[in-house]
């Protein structure tokens, strides 16, 4: 997919990070700046040094930090950027009870083998409401799927949608399967259809660059919603490889003789592998570190797995 750089209204800043971050999007207003999503939580030194460079904050102090869901990478530098910022943290109504219970699981922490700091929120978002943040609208709207407490971001004056990991340029954050949540895949297509009613001209996603073909980039979340709805193996599957690939780009590298322990150990590979493959943690490490070789994420180096 090739990029034409995308005119974004001068206030709007996009720092386009990576798969173990997501993308900070800084929107600047003398009434005070406000960031979306804080990255990872090992990143957060580096997200600190971006939201301080002269084109971004300055030395100015930043008014708020939004989160579009609570998942370890959009919200583990939340308590980073307040202790040195101290400023209020705006969450997603459906992400409270989680955060409140520093739920594991859903949050994608321990259950993923992932981390965040643990943060206090000072305010609540509700899906419906309209907020001004760098002197533009921003509706939130209700974007279950990936995360079931997610909101997106949509200024209808510049037609421009902040979509988390709601929707991407190519696809979407992994979804999880029926046997885990019933209500996710559903939620998923309600999603991408209430996505595909707006009018959008640049989507700013949660991970790659901003792009503008949306309506490519829809209707590839629609086959690919269509694909998972089909098999929910093949959901599962692409959940597991997602997680750990993460785990790899957190940790940087992976000792091979200790992934069966370590598959068998985690809670979200024990739980598809006992709902999906069956199979012995050995067999189901072997797969994995090939389909990660497969899809050149990964590479064998001296009894490691390593980003390739
Ligand atoms: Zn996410």
């Amino acid at each position: 997919m090739s990029h034409q750089p995308i005119a974004l209204p001068p206030q709007i800043h996009v720092f386009v990070r990576d798969w173990l971050s997501s993308n900070n999007v800084l929107l600047k207003s003398d009434d005070g700046d406000v960031v979306i999503d804080s990255g990872y939580v090992a990143h957060a030194p580096l997200t600190l040094s971006l939201l301080s460079t002269p084109q971004a904050l300055g030395s100015g102090p930043l008014a708020k930090l939004v989160n579009t869901h609570c998942h370890s990478d959009h919200m583990g530098g939340n308590a980073a950027i307040k202790a040195r910022h101290g400023c209020p943290i705006a969450v997603p109504e459906g992400e409270v009870p989680l955060i409140d219970a520093w739920e594991q699981q859903t949050l994608l922490l321990a259950y993923a083998d992932q981390r965040a700091d643990r943060f206090h929120y000072d305010e609540i978002l509700k899906p419906g409401a309209s907020y001004v943040w760098g002197d533009l609208e921003w509706q939130a709207l209700a974007a279950p799927g990936h995360d079931m407490g997610a909101l997106v971001f949509y200024n209808p004056e510049h037609r421009i949608l902040v979509s988390g990991d709601a929707l991407w340029e190519n696809g979407y954050g992994f979804v999880m399967p029926p046997e885990i949540d019933f209500r996710a895949l559903p939620a998923t297509r309600a999603t991408i259809e209430m996505l595909a009613s707006l009018d959008i001209r640049i989507v700013i996603p949660g991970h790659g660059e901003p792009f503008s073909d949306v309506s490519a980039a829809l209707e590839r979340a629609h086959s690919r919603t269509s694909a998972f709805e089909a098999d929910s193996h093949r959901l599962a599957r692409h959940a597991l490889k997602v997680v750990l690939s993460f785990a790899l780009l957190d940790k940087r590298r992976l000792a091979l003789p200790e992934l069966p322990d370590y598959v068998a150990r985690i809670g979200i590979y024990r739980d598809f592998n006992r709902l999906f493959f069956r199979l012995p943690p050995v067999e189901l490490a072997r797969w994995l570190v090939a389909e990660l070789e497969r899809a050149g994420a990964a590479r064998r180096a001296e009894g490691w797995l390593v980003p390739a």
